[in-house]
């Protein structure tokens, strides 16, 4: 390996810099010697009389040379010999001429370097002296009688000389040993690389450490910062450069960069660089620093980075990754050509029956299956985020028509439908889907815009997909502003109940046994069903307010009914889960029948199904107390849930109402009289009354009798009606829509008034 280049100029002045040797310096050295003028004159005068003396001297001294075969090397050629000869001649000539000034030191610098470098040693140097002054004692004092003694004195000073200094290098260089061990171990301890690198001459030095870092050796590597550029990764390079020239320009205070580097395999490790830049001359620079491996920190932010992006169950996008890949995908948007982007809101239909019932634990499961399924309908480039809970967002790119997001949106639906196998269990889950378009339209979240059409398949009966339109914006505007509204209604007095019979089906005819009690809001003229406003009412609480208005209203107005003829009639009211959730429910009950004075067993509570599925121990205790007090109670809209025998044995239940979606069915659909007849069985074995909702035909009507169902409501015997409407069906001034029916179920007797056609059943 061939030594740098050295200029020897620079050397020099950073040598007389760094032994301070200015002016000063140099004067304080001669009058330490006693040095002065005479001294000089006296040299010069002697000087050219000694010139055969130098001669002589140099020829002897260059025998004795080669004698001493240690530097007998160097002064084999005949040229070289000259021209030590020569130089040496020309010194002793500036020796005895002078003059003493700075050129005179440089010279000598430049000399003592050069031997330096070349490998004489202070021994031989120092040997070289004492000849020369033994040899001009000889020529000066001639047969002087002392002469002998002093040269053997200059043997031994200058034997001392060389001891002195022998220590002080030795004290030197032991300093900078340890120093250097110092360092070294630093280095080993930090198990940092280092570089240095003369820019302008693109001499690149680096440590073993820097390159077995990179599982290379030093001999592998070239000198020159080529070796390192070109492993540093392509896309990495450019900024790399960047970083290095900023700071070379003064633009940072130091380099320090992160960058991917290939090592031996050929694979890409992450490293930091920090180096300063030094001027070592005009335009010459010199950077020098360390290199670490931080492929360990960088793979834990990533992880870091990683987890901050991505819901921990599923391994999906989570939220904050899913609003950069919208805004990115909203740029794109912005490019021309760029074909349509949908989004899909993705809803899990009673994903709460299933963490309720079955648990947590098997909720996630369900989800990360879920999370399975759902991907494996996207194509490639598209992505599936988990935005929390059971919600899912696909951001499906690239689309010829945005319609083309309807057939993945099935193609997820058929996916989930098929069964899912669970501990034993076996789940059929479904969703309800929103698609929006991606647009840069000002006004419009493409988000909100997917949650507004899931809003609206959930409103349609679940297990669908809703595309979004202008409607359904203007729809939850609505939503919105009723929603404000309905938490005065109470108070306004805008709630109104309407009653709907519940007939007895006997063999000809029907009677009116009792009425259900439906809420309604009157809002600015406007009759509002509770479908549009109890799930608020719910979520706000005020479900409990206003339900406890309904009961006292409606056991009132019974009660008046009763005293009026009807004494038979009876009262059934719809409750919210939360009314049930108070421990104090029970008690309010028996309050509001001995205020109305109506008969604890003339009241029925309705309680859906599916509320009943969110099992506690309050709802249990409520339902059992409310049983003692005599009230009965029904099980409404049942079929439509989770349905869970257990639950039938579970609660005290007296009756069972069949929902309408299975009478709607028939006569059509065999599955609904399959299932409608089999409910009606069912409670008459648990000696359940079975109460069908919905009869709306004829035809529902044949089929009930036929299956020996006693109870039954709907359109074919009355609407819904306010408290004055069904006064006219009780007076007899009015009839059922389609039918009229005998009031009391004792006469057994059509009452008087317009008889009609049908009447007969
Ligand atoms: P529900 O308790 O199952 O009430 C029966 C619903 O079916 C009523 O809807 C009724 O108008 C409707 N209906 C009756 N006969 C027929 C028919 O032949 N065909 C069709 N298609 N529908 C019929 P409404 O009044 O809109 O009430 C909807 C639901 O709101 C009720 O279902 C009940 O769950 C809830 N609800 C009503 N009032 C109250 C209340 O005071 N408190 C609570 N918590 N919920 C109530
Ligand atoms: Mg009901
Ligand atoms: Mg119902």
């Amino acid at each position: 390996m061939e030594g740098p280049r050295v200029d020897i100029d620079e050397e020099l002045s950073r040598l007389l810099t760094r032994l301070r040797l200015d002016r000063t310096e140099i004067a304080r050295r001669l009058q330490f010697l006693q040095w002065n003028d005479t001294d000089a004159a006296r040299l010069n005068a002697a000087a050219e009389r000694l010139e055969p003396a130098h001669r002589l001297f140099l020829q002897r001294f260059y025998e004795h040379l080669q004698r001493c075969h240690d530097l007998a090397g160097l002064i084999a050629d005949p040229a070289t010999l000259l021209r030590l000869q020569h130089s040496q001649y020309d010194y002793y000539q500036r020796l005895w001429q002078g003059p003493y000034d700075r050129d005179y030191v440089l010279d000598r610098l430049r000399v003592g370097w050069i031997h330096q470098r070349v490998g004489v040693d202070t021994h031989w140097y120092l040997g070289a002296y004492r000849m020369y002054l033994d040899a001009m004692l000889q020529t000066l004092l001639g047969e002087h009688p002392q002469a002998d003694t002093y040269a053997s004195l200059l043997k031994a000073v200058f034997f001392d000389m060389a001891l002195a200094i022998d220590t002080y290098n030795f004290a030197q260089s032991r300093a900078l040993e340890e120093s250097e061990a110092r360092f070294a171990r630093a280095l080993r301890g930090a198990n940092d690389g280092i570089w240095e690198w003369h820019v302008e001459q693109d001499r690149l030095y680096v440590s073993e450490r820097w390159a077995s870092m990179l599982g290379l050796s030093l001999e592998s590597l070239e000198q020159s910062s080529a070796s390192w550029f070109s492993r540093v990764h392509p896309d990495d390079l450019p900024d790399l450069r960047r970083a290095i020239e900023a700071h070379l320009q003064g633009h940072t205070a130091s380099l320090r960069h992160e960058y991917r580097i290939r090592n031996r395999a050929d694979a890409y490790i992450w490293v930091l660089v920090r180096a300063v830049a030094e001027v070592v001359g005009p335009g010459q620079h010199r950077m020098a620093g360390s290199q670490s491996d931080i492929g360990r920190r960088r793979a834990a932010v990533e992880e870091l980075r990683h987890a901050a992006r991505h819901d921990p169950l599923t391994g999906l996008a989570n939220r904050a990754q899913l609003a950069e890949l919208l805004s990115q995908a909203l740029k794109r948007r912005q490019r021309s050509g760029a074909r349509e982007t949908a989004l899909l809101f993705i809803d899990l239909d009673r994903f709460k029956l299933i963490n309720d019932s079955l648990g947590h634990a098997a909720g996630d499961e369900v989800l990360v299956e879920v999370a399975r399924r759902l991907r494996n309908c996207l194509r490639p480039g598209d992505h599936l985020a988990r935005f929390g809970g059971d919600e899912f967002v696909a951001l499906l790119d690239d689309l010829a028509v945005v319609g083309d997001a309807e057939q993945i949106a099935q193609r997820m639906l058929d996916s989930l439908r098929q069964p899912l196998h669970l501990h034993q269990q076996t789940l059929v889950i479904s969703a309800s889907i929103g698609i929006a378009p991606l647009t840069d339209e000002p006004g419009l979240d493409p988000l909100q815009a997917a949650d507004l059409a899931l809003y609206d398949a959930k409103a349609a009966g679940k297990a669908q997909f809703v595309r979004y339109n202008d409607a359904l914006q203007s729809a939850a505007q609505r939503r919105l502003q009723l929603e404000s509204a309905l938490g005065q209604a109470l108070g306004r007095a805008e709630f109104e109940l309407h009653y709907q019979p519940i007939c007895r089906l006997a063999q000809r005819h029907a009677y009116i046994v009792g009425v259900e009690a439906l809420l309604r809001w009157n809002h600015h003229g406007e009759v509002i069903s509770p479908v549009e406003f109890i799930p608020a009412l719910e979520e706000s609480g005020e479900i409990v307010a206003v339900g406890d208005w309904v009961l006292r209203q409606a056991c009132h107005q019974v009660r008046t009914w009763q005293r009026a003829g009807q004494q038979r009639l009876r009262c059934s009211v719809n409750l919210s889960i939360r009314q049930l959730q108070r421990s104090d429910f029970a008690a309010l009950v028996a309050e509001v029948l001995q205020d109305s004075g109506l008969a604890a067993a003339d009241l029925i509570l309705e309680i859906t199904e599916s509320q009943l599925m969110q099992d506690t121990a309050q709802i249990l205790a409520s339902l059992r107390e409310l049983a003692e007090l005599g009230v009965r109670l029904a099980l409404d809209d049942f079929g439509t849930g989770f349905s869970s025998l257990g639950y039938l044995k579970r609660f005290p239940l007296h009756i069972l109402k069949l929902d309408k979606s299975f009478i709607s069915g028939i006569p059509e659909d065999p599955e609904s009289q399959i299932i409608s007849q089999a409910i009606i069985g069912l409670g008459r074995n648990l000696g359940l009354q079975v109460v069908a909702e919905g009869v709306e035909t004829a035809a529902h009507l044949g089929f009930l009798r036929e299956q020996g169902c006693e109870l039954a409501q709907g359109y074919w015997f009355s609407r819904p009606r306010p408290a004055a409407g069904l006064e006219r069906l009780f007076d007899g001034a009015d009839c059922f829509e389609g039918l009229w029916c005998l009031l009391d179920e004792r006469t057994n007797q059509p009452p008087p008034g317009p008889s009609h056609p049908d009447a007969a059943i």
